[in-house]
């Protein structure tokens, strides 16, 4: 006989059971443990599962050569108790219906900790944007706001950006939606450019709240920052800023990486250089040929471990191998939940994702209340706030910890879940 898997029902074998790598199924068995720490009763859990509505749409668009490709998307709202839904958009081949229904949850979760008036949202579309021109993301993207504009709406649910999208994507999207409106609606998304209402910080708001985190970390642990070292797996838009800030601050970046391989120099790898060299994509190390591999580069001799790259990266496999004293995941989901209890019981502070990777959507926020208010802040306003938000949500959850004896990523949730299943009994949904 096997065990029961809680949430799926699956019958697993007891002495070698699969580490779950299912993003949805990890995600919903730890909210089911902090809902059930928190005392609120299996209707909750129930409710705060699954998101409340997942739409899936099918976009023609014309490419170059004049041949249609019809491409599906997402849009996952997973609980507007709070507030208005809210989050990115991801373009990328290996999107999924339950990836995108997680990332949604983990909007919530992140909107939770930082104490945002939001339920978390998500959207995708399987494309390679590598693979497409200009002219093709601008119809994909157009495409896509015209098949979920009955959903979306600055009052409704706010995308933004993420893995591979950007602020011309935002733009191209925000006059899309204006035209279907036929009103200028600078708040239907953030992270925009800043001359269509974007705001100052929001490009560098994820890596800036990264580099808060750490901070944080570094303190409980009594490590200085300045010499300390540090490696960066992901040079996109969190890593390649994260790794800029890291060498600003004195500290010794040894290795980055990007899909197709890694780069390390114990001496520190010249970060100005590179930053100077990555494409818009975050690829770098393709020009060059002494490299090592991303299994390697999570393995090096280093203080601090940044994953900022992709899912399921750190699972019992090499959690045992980590030789860092602090990792901070800037990526959604790289450390799986079996690889979480490994990295804790060896005394390794993890910070968790929906705690560490919250500044993106910090500042999304302050730019919607900008473009409500019509009233634009200066970057010392923006990062002056980002840096209270994130110090205070840090502090909560390494405070939960420490009194309810859990991990970091157990008390982030119990602190991320909070508010959400307050405003829903409080409606009387549950
Ligand atoms: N995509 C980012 C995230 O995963 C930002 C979301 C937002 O700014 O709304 O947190």
């Amino acid at each position: 006989m096997g065990n029961q898997d809680a949430v799926t029902g699956n019958t697993q074998e007891p002495d070698n059971p699969k580490e779950s790598l299912n993003l949805l199924t990890s995600t919903q068995r730890v909210i089911k443990e902090a809902l059930e720490k928190l005392g609120y009763p299996e209707a909750m859990y129930e409710l705060l599962k699954e998101p409340l509505r997942v739409l899936t749409v099918r976009i023609p668009v014309r490419m170059d050569n004049g041949e249609v490709k019809v491409f599906t998307g997402y849009r996952a709202q997973h609980n507007d108790a709070v507030g208005p839904t809210k989050g990115g958009i991801r373009f990328h081949p290996e999107v999924t219906e339950d990836e995108v229904k997680a990332l949604s949850i983990w909007m919530s979760l992140k909107a939770g900790i930082v104490d945002l008036p939001y339920g978390g949202g998500k959207g995708g579309i399987i494309c390679d944007p590598r693979e497409m021109s200009f002219r093709e993301l601008e119809r994909l993207s157009r495409g896509y706001v015209r098949a979920i504009s009955q959903l979306v709406g600055p009052t409704k649910d706010i995308p933004a950006p993420d893995v591979f999208t950007n602020s011309q994507i935002m733009a191209w999207m925000m006059d899309e939606y204006s035209r279907i409106r036929e009103f200028d609606s600078p708040g239907f998304i953030t992270g925009k450019p800043i001359a269509l209402g974007g705001s100052h910080g929001r490009e560098t708001a994820t890596a800036k709240g990264v580099t808060i985190c750490i901070k944080e970390a570094l303190k409980r642990r009594g490590i200085e920052l300045a010499g300390a070292r540090v490696v960066v797996q992901g040079f996109g838009n969190a890593g390649s800023y994260l790794s800029k800030f890291m060498h600003d601050a004195g500290a010794k970046v040894v290795g980055i990486s990007d899909a197709y391989g890694a780069l390390y120099d114990p001496d520190g790898l010249d970060i100005d250089y590179l930053l100077d060299r990555r494409d818009s994509f975050g690829t770098v190390t393709k020009l060059f040929t002494n490299t090592i591999t991303n299994k390697e580069l999570l393995e090096l001799d280093c203080d601090i471990l940044v994953p900022a790259a992709i899912e399921n990266q750190i699972t019992r496999e090499n959690a045992h191998n980590i030789k860092a004293s602090i990792v901070v995941e800037a990526a959604n989901g790289p450390t799986t939940l079996e690889a979480t209890k490994i990295l804790t019981e060896r005394g390794i502070l993890l910070v968790p994702d929906v705690l560490a990777s919250a500044g993106g959507v910090t500042v999304s926020y302050f730019e919607w209340v900008q473009n409500n208010q019509g009233y634009y802040w200066s970057e010392e306003e923006v990062e002056q706030k980002l840096e209270q938000v994130m110090v205070k949500a840090f502090d909560n959850v390494y405070q939960t910890a420490q009194t309810r004896r859990v991990d970091m990523r157990l008390a982030a949730y119990m602190v991320g879940v909070r508010k959400m299943a307050e405003a829903s009994r409080f409606r009387g949904w549950v």
